[in-house]
């Protein structure tokens, strides 16, 4: 049996009889195998440190869970993908991190990003690119594009990423896999290296539905360390995974359904509505009408907020530091040597929207914008309970294709930035394929703090149609 086609479920299972050092063992060489290639892990090839390994009795039973490089793991290096973070070890565990181990998982490698979690193709990596598995010359996808590839390829069980504008749900569209966008303060953002502090999210990137929902149930959670973490209980989230949509009132933007989507991934997606509809839901036409504004907004608020939290980056507390005559050039020198390319355009433009005088014309009208997008989805979801959109525009595209071209890069967010300027949960289930065999992913949204239907409705999805289990093929 090859362990590592194993989901978390099956593994967890699995290791609750055997002990979890055969699990480990294939997980371990089949990532040893096909890092090179992939390029999904950093520091890879390090050893795995002495890990005290969990007992199996524990609800995760010792089972390897990659983690994105920007979510601090006690005594191991985190980079961001950034030169700018060298060595730079944490002294204490993100409270994610902190959940996981008490539910006995083995944090097993840390994922390969695109630097700060800027961009979405995993490009701007400080340590290369990532590749997905379904086709070498193609992106992952991005921001957390090394946890969807490590998940795709199996070369992990599962992977925690980060979503801001899309970051867990575009790669895990574009790598064949489900990704969750929670509702903003279901999860502790404690020890996540902040990117837009109102807006990031950490979220689980899995091969299943169910695998999802089990991750969720342990990390998600009020934190007293975490300001913006909500209170209130948290449902067990795998009781909802019931095939049952009958009568569920699913809404088709129109607004989601523009020119310039990939007819491929219009198809796969207008077809799973015709799917929901076949199980007995109600699907419905309705209108986001400030859709065409999110990624502006995006763009304006985002990097302000961007700009202030990568200040703390300036070779005196973290990190790289590059020695210089007085301390003005040696902040210079290090941002400048330590930043990449889009860490600095971001940088910059974040600076200037917060610059005095243009404040309120860029910043401010920003937010009120914003505050329209939220309008259209409290107005949306007195209609229906679950929206559906593509969450990519298209699928994999080619390595190289966007990274001159910043506009293009960002429009690859289209459908998945509204869901973050508006704090609401979001998932990306697999639906199909292109003709060249590229994975297309669904998005669908819904209420605050209402992953509860989200799993529902994606896990019937998925258990009717099967399309998870077709995977790449590696071997
Ligand atoms: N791709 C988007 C960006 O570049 C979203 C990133 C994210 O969600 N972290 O900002």
């Amino acid at each position: 049996m090859d362990l590592t086609k194993l989901t978390l479920k099956e593994a967890v299972e699995f290791s609750k009889e055997n002990g979890v050092q055969p699990v480990l063992d294939a997980f371990q060489k089949r990532a040893g195998l096909l890092n090179s290639r992939i390029n999904a892990f950093l520091r890879c090839d390090s050893l795995l440190e002495k890990m005290s390994i969990p007992g199996t009795s524990a609800l995760l039973a010792g089972v390897p869970i990659s983690i994105k490089d920007n979510i601090c793991i006690e005594g191991r290096e985190v980079t961001c993908a950034s030169k700018i973070l060298a060595k730079h070890v944490p002294p204490y565990d993100a409270t994610v991190i902190e959940k996981l181990k008490s539910a006995g998982a083995t944090i097993f490698h840390q994922c390969n990003m695109d630097e700060f979690a800027l961009g979405s193709s995993c490009e701007t990596s400080a340590f290369g690119a990532c590749r997905n598995p379904w086709d070498f010359n193609c992106v992952p996808g991005g921001s957390s594009g090394g946890s969807a590839a490590a998940v795709a390829a199996d070369m992990t069980v599962a992977a925690i990423g980060s979503d801001s504008g899309g970051s867990i749900r575009q790669p895990a569209a574009l790598c064949g896999v489900v990704g969750v966008k929670p509702t903003y303060g279901r999860v502790s953002r404690y020890g996540l290296i902040a990117f837009g502090s109102s807006f990031d999210q950490i979220g689980p990137i899995t091969k299943t539905v169910e695998d999802a929902a089990i991750l969720m149930n342990v990390i998600s959670g009020h934190d007293p360390k975490d300001s913006t973490s909500a209170p209130g209980d948290v449902p067990d989230f795998t009781q909802s995974l019931k095939r049952q949509v009958k009568g569920l009132r699913i809404g088709l933007p129109t607004e989601y359904f523009i020119e310039g989507i990939d007819p491929e991934v219009e198809k796969a997606v207008r077809q799973a509505g015709e799917i929901y509809k076949r199980l007995g839901a109600e699907i419905k036409i309705i209108s986001l009408p400030h859709t065409e504004y999110s990624v502006a907004v995006y763009y304006i608020v985002a990097v302000a907020e961007a700009s202030s939290n990568l200040g703390r980056f300036d070779g005196v507390e973290y990190g790289l530091r590059i020695p210089s005559k007085d301390l003005r050039e040696m902040y210079f020198e290090t941002r400048n040597q330590g930043f990449g390319q889009e860490a600095k355009r971001r940088i910059l433009l974040g600076t200037f929207v917060l610059s005095a005088g243009y404040y309120d014309a860029f910043y401010l009208k920003g937010q009120k914008v914003r505050t329209l997008i939220r309008r259209d989805f409290e107005k949306a979801f007195k209609e229906v309970d679950v929206i559906l959109s593509p969450t990519s525009p298209t699928p994999a595209f080619k390595i190289g294709e966007r990274t001159e071209d910043p506009i293009a890069m960002y429009l690859s967010d289209i459908f998945t930035i509204p869901a973050n300027l508006a704090g609401i949960p979001a998932m990306s289930v697999p639906c199909g394929f292109t003709a060249g065999g590229l994975p297309i992913g669904l998005q669908l949204m819904a209420r605050p703090f209402d992953e509860t239907t989200l799993f529902r409705a994606a896990y019937t999805f998925e258990q009717e149609t099967g399309v998870y289990k077709k995977k790449p093929k590696l071997d």
